[in-house]
């Protein structure tokens, strides 16, 4: 990994990275995201689009100017699962900053999930968000992992 490790538990990778040198070719033009890893998230990825003030990422202030794209050490060390995820958030980058979309997805709430059950809640998540959908399809073209095909397989299949 082509980054610091810094107080405070997380590392920030400034572009260009090993975790987005393949990416960055594809969109030239769009301005790059941090990537930081965050050890006290509870999702496996994360977005803050571009925007005024600072994140608060594991303990530490971080400008949200450029866009954060946020990953949980839980996919850390899974190569795969990893490129995966920042595939995933990126497509949110290009979303917000490339193509203007608005925010749809509804944000990830634990509780109902243990209430409707994690598949339903999963298949629920992804088909009630244009941008949750084009980012999982986004990510199963570029950077194919067993998580996203699970989610994939979820999202297709019936309740
Ligand atoms: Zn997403």
């Amino acid at each position: 990994m082509n980054a610091d490790r810094k107080q405070g538990g997380y590392v920030i990778v400034k572009c260009p990275s090993l975790e987005t040198r393949w990416i960055r070719p594809l969109f030239k033009d769009v301005r790059q995201p941090l990537v930081a890893f965050n050890e006290t998230s509870k999702y496996g990825g994360a977005y803050y689009k571009p925007q005024s003030g600072e994140a608060f990422i594991d303990g530490r202030f971080i400008p949200c100017d450029t866009g954060i794209i946020e990953i949980s050490p839980a996919s850390v060390g899974e190569p795969l699962e990893d490129g995966s995820t920042i595939a995933h958030e990126w497509r949110h980058h290009l979303q917000r900053t490339y193509f203007g979309w608005q925010f749809d997805s509804a944000r990830w709430d634990t509780l109902k999930a243990e209430r409707l059950g994690y598949e339903k809640s999963i298949r629920r998540y992804f088909r009630k968000s244009r941008m949750e959908a084009d980012a999982l399809r986004f990510q199963l073209r570029a950077a194919p992992s067993p998580i996203a095909a699970y989610f994939d397989e979820l999202m297709h299949g019936h309740d």
